[in-house]
This record gives structure tokens, sequence and C-alpha cells, in this order.
């Protein structure tokens, strides 16, 4: 985030001199690149497409509406005009479903070098091993999907007013998951799952809060083996937490 500070006042001081120097024959600069992650060069809106549409996608995966999940799919249709939208409205922007420069400023705001929202870690979606191999999908894919997932917990923490959010695991290897006598098609095996500690929020406000963020698949107090923790998950369409009137 410094570095991207930086190039942009850079940039500026670069892009004022031109236009003294001689203000009708310069060429547009190229932009400074925002920060290490990525960086988005036009606005977007529907109908737009790409990979810089993919790239917004996944982080706004966690404003798709109650119940509702976001297809990744590179092109800027209703459904991530919506989120973009509800993603807006979360922070205070003007809410016009529309990407432009002060959207991609509040995502640079929010992402690391890495490309993980500020307030999540690979590491964290991942105590099983170092590569991410050995579960249902390519070790690309599991880290991509995990990607997600943690745009989509710092959705819900930011709705829950930034109180940290404890994960204790989410991608497992095939052995990782039998180790823990996981179900044979766990999420945990793409990379998609996630299991909540208790937090501050506790696990019922958990549980219920993961509606509106992009999970599919939400298990806790009163779904067997889910009193310890929340487990959520993109994909499916399971939510059980009786204990929580769900
Ligand atoms: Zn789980």
């Amino acid at each position: 985030m410094k570095t991207r500070l930086a190039g942009s006042t850079a940039a500026l001081l670069a892009g004022a001199l031109a236009a003294l120097v001689a203000p009708a024959a310069v060429a547009e600069p190229a932009p400074a690149a925002a920060d290490g992650c990525y960086t988005w060069n036009r606005t977007l809106g529907e109908g737009a497409s790409g990979d810089d549409v993919r790239n917004l996608q996944i982080r706004v995966a966690g404003y798709p509406g109650r119940g509702g999940q976001l297809v990744i799919d590179g092109r800027y249709g209703p459904g991530t005009a919506a989120a973009v939208t509800r993603f807006q409205q979360a922070y205070g922007l003007t809410a016009d479903g529309v990407a432009g420069p002060e959207t991609f400023e509040q995502l640079y705001a929010l992402q690391e070098d890495d490309c993980s929202p500020a307030n999540f870690d690979f590491g964290e979606l991942n105590n099983c091993n170092s590569d991410w191999s050995g579960g249902a999908t390519s070790a690309a894919d599991a880290k991509a999907n995990a990607l997600v997932t943690m745009w989509k917990l710092q959705a819900m923490r930011h709705a829950m007013g930034d109180a940290p959010i404890v994960v204790n695991g989410g991608f497992r290897s095939v052995s990782c998951n039998d180790a823990v006598g996981g179900a044979p098609n766990s999420r945990h095996l793409h990379g998609d799952a996630a299991d909540l500690g208790a937090g501050s929020q506790g696990f019922c406000a958990l549980s219920l809060a993961a509606r509106e963020h992009g999970f599919g698949e939400i298990l806790g107090p009163g779904y067997p083996g889910h009193d310890d923790h929340v487990h959520v998950a993109g994909g499916g369409d399971a939510w059980s937490a009786p204990d929580c009137g769900m």
C-alpha cells in the first residue's frame, strides 16, 4: 500500500510537469502500478469483460446478496454490478455499480501485495501443507479458491464491525482430510472452505452473517460436529445451524 501511494504521487507530479512543459504534445504516461498485486487500468461496468473484470469479481465475491454466489467468469453482468454496488455501499462510496478509480482505490487499500485482503492470510487458510497440493483439485485452483474465500470473509468481517474473525483452517489435502475425519467430498479438499473460531462474535452471529457473503455451505451450532466451530464454504447449498434458528 505504501508503494501505491508513492507511485501515485510520483505519477501525478510527472503528469503535472509534463503538462507544464508541453501541454498538447505529450502522450499519456503509462499508469503507475497501484500495488504489488494488481492494477486496474480502466473503468468497468456492465458489458465489460476480461481479466480485469475477473480480478474485480474475486474481490467483491463477498457481496452477492443473501444466499447468492457471484460467478467469477470475467463477464460484468447484472450480478457483478449488484455486488459492486453493495461493496460501494459498505464503504460509503458512490453506489452506482460501476467500478472506477474510487472503487479501485478502496480495493487497493484493502489488499496486500500477495492479493490477499488486509485481514486474512493464505497461511490461515492452509494449516495442512505448504504448497496446496494433494487435494481434490490442482494446487493452483485450491489456492485461488482460498483467495476468494478470504475476500468473502473480509466482506463479512467489515459487515460485522471489523472485529477480527478467527480462522482455524481451510484447505486440506486428502491425507489431512482423512486425518481429521473429514467427509470424502469435503469442500476443504477444494480450498474453498474455512473453519471459524468463536471470536468475539460467537458461533451463531458468524453463522447468520455468512448467509450474506457468498457462502453456499454454512454449518454451525446444532449441526453434528459443529458446536465448536462454524464451517463456511463456497459451492453447495446447505445451511444448517439449528441452535441458531437456521
Ligand atoms: Zn469445515
